[in-house]
């Protein structure tokens, strides 16, 4: 029983970019999906009833986080993928509503009075300071009354520079908030302006010197493959932010679709031009210390940021608000969009749109994942996969060492991801859970 991994030495490509050669292992980079596609699929009341059986089984949960989905915008920027809605900031009976379910979903969530606290809680969005900072603080206190907030529990919010002010950053102190993350994108006047950012590059440098002089974390996202954008945009962005202090990237990648703007001819040409882009991101955070620490993140080490690595540390996530994601043990499991999030609560009934439970030979393949997410993987789990799929992992494992992919560390006890391997991570999860499906199809 050999699976067919369609892996064959055709199937790499080379691109070429501006200065120099690559050989890619994959036709395509594509994103890992969600779990939904793997695992026995259980519809949102039997995801509230395991949520609440695994409560009453287990005591104390699994270490967690809580994530906070707010998907208000004052409007939309053209390159977002992101689920949000553009609403009027003084549309005051949409953020209400807003505040009033969510509440809601909160005190009645399963997992909350459990005594232990989250790691970490991260709000996102979305902007979620748009709700406006009344609501935010309330919002703030019914997640505090309700799940508890250790000392070491990290408070994140992902802003914008300019919808932070100084009475805001005080509120936000006030409220327990450590980590600012800022959607930056690019320091470039020129793009900023085209694509709707507020401030000029130079404003929020200023910015995010006068947030991190006040003693909070920031960490920025940048995003590569901005149309015109150029290699000397990028290392100069890199350069100013990594002066002004910021220690914590991530980035992410612009792609437009083929067929909807772009040729199959100018989308090979994008895909080489972000490959390179990538290949000087990687090489900067190198000659600056940073290690690649998550999917497109960069930080000192794992443990100097916190901020959305949670499968690293292969906790669950406790998802509120609309399309947030969410974790618990077996469970993997996401809500449903706005309306239909209002109208479940409203009735009673779970706010889960979907939701997937996933047995021990998934479990082996889920923790591969979170190890190769984490850009460290080691020998154990790599036997361990081997033991559950010795029919079809070791050809895989094989074209993973063989095409650079994953490389060994010192003395084979750990691997790491090379970087190629780290811009094509989402081609090698995807590979890992065809052979968990085709394993559960037999
Ligand atoms: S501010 Fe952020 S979430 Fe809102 S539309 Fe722009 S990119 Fe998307």
């Amino acid at each position: 029983m050999v699976l067919n991994m369609a892996i064959s030495k055709s199937d790499s490509m080379s691109f070429v970019s501006p200065t120099q050669t690559y050989e890619f292992p994959f036709d395509q980079r594509i994103e890992s999906h969600p779990w939904f596609e793997v695992g026995d699929a259980i519809d949102g009341e039997a995801a509230k009833k395991y949520l609440a059986l695994e409560r009453q089984s287990k005591g104390l949960p699994h270490p967690y986080c809580i994530y906070v989905h707010v998907p208000f915008c004052e409007s939309i920027c053209r390159f977002c993928a992101l689920y949000t809605r553009g609403v009027r900031v003084n549309d005051d009976a949409v953020f209400d509503q807003y505040i009033d379910f969510v509440k809601q979903s909160i005190v009645n969530h399963p997992n909350a009075n459990t005594g232990l606290g989250p790691t970490t809680v991260h709000f996102g969005g979305g902007t979620p300071l748009h709700i406006g900072l009344e609501r935010f603080a309330v919002l703030t206190q019914t997640l505090k009354k309700a799940f508890g907030s250790p000392q070491s529990c990290e408070w994140a919010l992902e802003t914008t520079t300019s919808s932070l002010s100084h009475a805001t950053l005080e509120v936000l102190r006030g409220l327990g908030f450590q980590r600012i993350h800022l959607g930056i994108q690019t320091l470039n006047d020129r793009l900023r302006k085209y694509y709707g950012r507020h401030e000029s590059g130079e404003a929020a440098i200023d910015k995010l010197r006068f947030f991190l002089e006040q003693g909070f974390l920031c960490s920025v996202d940048l995003i590569i493959g901005f149309q015109d954008s150029t290699e000397e945009m990028l290392r100069n962005d890199l350069q100013r932010l990594y002066e002004v202090g910021i220690r914590m990237f991530s980035i992410c990648e612009l792609r437009q679709r083929i067929g909807k703007s772009l040729t199959a001819k100018q989308h090979e040409e994008q895909s080489q031009r972000n490959y390179h882009l990538w290949r000087i991101i990687w090489q900067f955070m190198q000659s600056k210390g940073l290690v690649p620490i998550h999917l497109g993140q960069f930080a000192n080490s794992q443990k100097s940021n916190l901020y959305y690595t949670h499968p690293a540390r292969s906790e669950d996530c406790v998802a509120i608000g609309p399309y947030a994601h969410g974790s618990s043990g077996r469970l993997y499991y996401s809500n449903k969009l706005l309306p239909d999030y209002y109208a479940a609560i409203q009735a009673g009934n779970s706010p889960i749109e979907k939701a997937v439970l996933y047995d021990d030979c998934l479990e082996a393949v889920l923790d591969l994942e979170r190890e190769l997410l984490a850009h460290q993987v080691s020998l154990k789990t790599l036997n361990k996969v081997t033991n559950v799929f010795s029919c079809s992992f070791p050809d895989l494992l094989l074209f993973w060492e063989t095409r650079g992919l994953l490389l060994p560390e010192g003395d084979a006890s750990s691997w790491t991801i090379s970087a190629e391997g780290s811009w094509f991570i989402g081609n090698m999860i995807m590979q890992l859970r065809k052979i968990a499906e085709y394993h559960e199809n037999v």
